[in-house]
């Protein structure tokens, strides 16, 4: 394989002090190793980086046994967690071959053969995360024309993209969240795959779709991301039950501008905006034959969680907030004086708050009134 070895220079400041120290250990030991993915794409790119990845020749028992505070994670594939606290670790990955075990519907069932760098260039998804940094060397190794693409904010896959997509379709996925972070272009082939294969995500496990989802969502280009999803027909095998309206525009921009400001999101939130219409659609059926408005309420909520969990897994926690917000409408809408106090008590009123201040500036403007109402009585 051609390689371009590129110097580039980091600003010291930008590179994780974590990364570094283990990187330093990994290389004393007499080791190859590398920065690698998303955050030497970001780095080039002048984005804070949200993770460091490391990668490496030495096998994870080496790797082990370097780190006192390390443990050994994977059954798929076998990485070390080097630990800094409990939250803060940075993953070390032994080269690997793109060799791959596939199931009869081409997904992959196990790929942890160990390799060198260019097997290890070939398993990553698209050029543009396919490049490694030399810390000690200051450069950047490039054998898929990474760097070209990054100037030029164009993504290709590495091998076909058809196989790719086929072999893990989270891929898919992946695909549409680059191209609105970086504001780039999808090749033509991911294109017209994408368009093609989108059902095939379908497959995959509703476990690890929730955590795809959030960083789907949960960004500065979240609308954009909802949109290109809807677009090639990727949405539906999430969120079958949801279609956009002006709800969910608004509240996937509010959402990026709040992580813009630095304030805090919850997942809940979002969802429960994305099934609101499907809620409400359910409530209506059930309350003709159902007489209490709150058993209408609750079984209407508990059939589109059941059937968004198929899709999407969401944890207890989560359901039980987004239950709650739903809840809480009806009880804000009615502005009962001897409820307020109450309402305003309740943990999740800020919540339900800004869910209904939503509604009212999109789908239902009659709540403009009543959502002053509610922005008054708080201060
Ligand atoms: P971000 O952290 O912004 O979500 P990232 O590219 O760092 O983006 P990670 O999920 O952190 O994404 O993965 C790190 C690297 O691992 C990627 O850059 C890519 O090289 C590789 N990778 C991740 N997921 C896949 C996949 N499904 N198929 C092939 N390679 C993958
Ligand atoms: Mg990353």
């Amino acid at each position: 394989m051609k390689v371009i070895r590129q110097t580039v220079k980091f600003d010291k400041k930008l590179l994780d002090k974590n990364a570094v120290k283990v990187i330093d250990t990994i290389h004393k030991a007499g080791f190859e190793v590398y920065l690698v993915g998303g955050c030497v794409r970001d780095l080039l790119l002048g984005l804070r980086p949200k993770d460091f990845d490391v990668a490496t020749n030495a096998k994870p028992e080496q790797v082990h046994k370097l780190f006192k505070r390390s443990r050994l994670i994977g059954r798929r594939f076998r990485l070390v967690h080097v630990m800094f606290s409990a939250r803060n670790f940075i993953e070390v990955a032994t080269f690997r071959s793109g060799k791959v075990q596939t199931a009869k519907s081409g997904v992959i069932v196990r790929d942890n053969c160990y390799g060198n760098i260019e097997d290890d260039v070939i398993r990553r998804d698209f050029n543009i995360n396919a490049l490694y940094y030399d810390i000690k060397k200051h450069q950047v190794i490039d054998y898929v024309g990474g760097l070209i693409d990054i100037s030029n904010k164009e993504i290709h896959m590495i091998g076909e993209p058809t196989l790719r997509f086929e072999q893990d379709p989270v891929r898919m996925i992946r695909a549409v969240r680059f191209q609105s972070k970086l504001s780039a272009k999808l090749s033509p082939e991911i294109h017209a795959s994408i368009l093609n294969q989108a059902h095939l995500l379908s497959h995959v496990s509703p476990a690890r779709l929730y955590e795809e989802c959030i960083k789907l969502f949960h960004n500065e280009y979240a609308f954009e991301v909802f949109e290109s999803l809807e677009k090639y027909g990727l949405l539906q095998c999430l969120f079958k039950q949801t279609h956009k309206n002006s709800f969910i525009k608004k509240a996937l921009l509010n959402t990026s501008a709040r992580i813009k400001q630095n304030k805090p999101v919850t997942p809940a939130f979002l969802f429960a905006v994305f099934l609101w219409q499907a809620q409400n659609e359910r409530f209506i059926v059930i309350k003709k034959k159902q007489k209490s408005f709150y058993l209408a309420m609750a079984k209407a909520s508990e059939e589109v969680i059941i059937t968004q969990i198929q899709q999407v897994s969401l944890p207890k926690w989560l359901t039980a907030r987004i239950k709650d917000i739903w809840m809480m409408q009806s009880k804000l809408e009615k502005m009962h004086p001897k409820k307020v106090q109450e309402l305003l008590d309740n943990p999740r009123f800020r919540m339900a708050y800004d869910f209904l201040l939503l509604r009212s500036k999109s789908i239902n403007p009659e709540l403009l009134e009543t959502a002053k109402f509610w922005t008054k009585v708080q201060n």
